[in-house]
């Protein structure tokens, strides 16, 4: 097995000129990476709490993830987009020594020693650092919203971490020197599933940041400045793209993979992508967080496309299995499981077990095994009852999805007294005869889903947009959706 830091020290004697990060005019190579990094281990060689990595999509919070770890302390994420409250409370949480500082904003926060930029740039007089985290040492830290609103931290050791990399490598078809893509803030795992399979294959890191995802035209651009080979994002960033006419195999034939996690893969979107990168190798990856970031991956072939709709999410990675509870619920066992959330016994105990004399997360996920291919069939919190019907909300929007004018669904339950009195959907339209009105539209809707599924579960009110909202993720915004139809 690969260790990662390791291995990017190798790169950074093997291509010490080749570009490991890059964001807009902003590079840094296998070499300044590597001595940067050492830098940073150096000021953090006796911290024992983790490294607060504030930014965005800088070049130097690579730095700073590689140094940390290198100096055994770990890193926790903060994306710049982050409201001040939630980072004082991640803050409070973690009490860290020191916070590195990527951006060029003055940061008024009690408690650590903030690091800047500039300093790691002073590297005269340093030796190279060995690599002096252990496996069972935090790499990353990672807090995710909690349903109580308190966030909570997904603590990751570095043997998970090394696993996972070395699954990922695996997977990847291309080989070496690529030019892989990440579209995830850092605070998000996803940015995980680039991040290091890249670095570990000496590849070049492309940062999307936030102004070029809501800006198609900088986004076009960046990607016609790059030939990317390697994508990574979540399903509602590529549906995004696949509006760029230029996002084809003909006019972009560099790009040769795609790797998907985070949310169910429409099967449209794969479809349509499919049509377009026929010869790509396209990835349907399925995990949570709390198991480092993904355990199953499926290859998304046309043979695939025609038998299933939805889609598999795969077959678990080798070390890892899973098992379902009575109600259906799926369980991750293995190495990937998180050491649990930080300084949170109460929820972790909740989540994490040990079964069989293996770590064991309980997802929250309702799954199904058919053959030999896991299925994701929603979450358990979506399940609701409507006049004592049960229902699942995903299984409506997937067969929304089906008929012919819907491109992209969300159905939204609206409550009263705590009740669920009825469903709205709300709709993205694929063209449209220019006579058809939305009065006309929604009958006809109706009348094709009356095919597909019961009455009872037929949304009462059916309202239409251009574009779906998405969080800072990048995942489709359930939440705002939901807001929006109180207003
Ligand atoms: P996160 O921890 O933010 O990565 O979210 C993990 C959750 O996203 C999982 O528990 C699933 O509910 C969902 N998810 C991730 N990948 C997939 C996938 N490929 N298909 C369906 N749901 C997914």
């Amino acid at each position: 097995m690969k260790d990662i830091i390791q291995t990017i020290i190798e790169n950074g004697k093997n291509f010490p000129d080749q570009v490991a990060v890059k964001h807009n005019d902003e590079s840094l190579t296998y070499e300044a990476l590597n001595q940067y990094a050492d830098h940073l281990a150096v000021i953090l060689k006796d911290t024992k709490s983790p490294l607060i990595l504030y930014g965005h999509m800088s070049p130097y919070m690579i730095v700073g993830m590689i140094g940390s770890i290198k100096a055994g302390c770990g890193y926790v994420p903060i994306d710049t987009s982050t409201p001040q409250e939630r980072v004082v409370s991640i803050i409070n949480k973690i009490a860290p020594q020191y916070l590195l500082n990527t951006t060029d904003a003055q940061l008024h926060i009690e408690g650590p020693s903030i690091i800047t930029t500039t300093a790691l740039l002073n590297v005269d007089g340093d030796s190279p650092i060995e690599n002096s985290i252990n496996d069972s040492a935090i790499a990353y830290t990672i807090f995710t919203s909690g349903s109580t609103g308190e966030p909570k931290g997904v603590q990751i050791s570095y043997e998970s971490l090394n696993l996972f990399t070395n699954w990922m490598i695996q997977l990847n078809q291309l080989g070496l020197n690529q030019q892989w893509l990440n579209q995830a803030p850092f605070s998000f795992d996803l940015s995980v599933m680039s991040i290091y399979p890249c670095l570990a294959t000496a590849g070049t890191l492309n940062l999307v940041d936030k102004t070029m995802i809501n800006k198609p035209k900088l986004l076009n651009q960046m990607l016609e400045e790059t030939q990317i080979n390697v994508w990574v994002s979540t399903p509602s960033f590529m549906e995004m793209c696949l509006m760029l006419p230029h996002l084809t195999e003909a006019h972009y034939s560099s790009l040769k993979e795609f790797f998907f996690c985070g949310e169910m893969l429409a099967h449209r979107t794969a479809q349509l992508l499919q049509q377009r990168f026929p010869s790509a190798f396209i990835y349907n990856t399925y995990g949570p967080t709390e198991a480092t970031v993904a355990v199953t991956s499926v290859l998304i072939t046309e043979d695939i496309i025609k038998k299933y709709n939805p889609l598999p999410v795969g077959i678990p990675q080798s070390g890892t299995s899973l098992t379902l509870t009575e109600e259906g619920e799926l369980v991750i066992l293995g190495k990937c499981v998180s050491e649990g959330y930080v300084k949170d016994k109460t929820r972790s105990e909740k989540v994490f077990k040990m079964q069989d004399g293996q770590k064991a997360y309980y997802t929250g996920d309702k799954a199904q095994l058919k053959d030999n291919q896991w299925f994701i069939n929603g979450r358990i919190d979506y399940q609701i009852k409507l006049n004592g019907y049960r229902m699942e909300l995903e299984e409506i929007e997937c067969q929304l999805r089906e008929v012919d004018y819907v491109r992209e669904a969300i159905v939204v339950p609206m409550y009263r007294d705590g009740k669920v009195i009825n469903l709205n959907a709300v709709v993205v339209l694929n063209h449209v005869e220019d006579h058809m009105d939305n009065q006309t539209i929604t009958h006809q809707i109706k009348k094709e889903l009356k095919r597909l599924i019961p009455e009872y579960m037929i949304p009462k009110k059916i309202t239409y947009t251009d574009k779906l909202p998405l969080t800072m993720n990048g995942k489709l915004d359930r939440k705002k959706i939901a807001e929006d139809l109180l207003k």
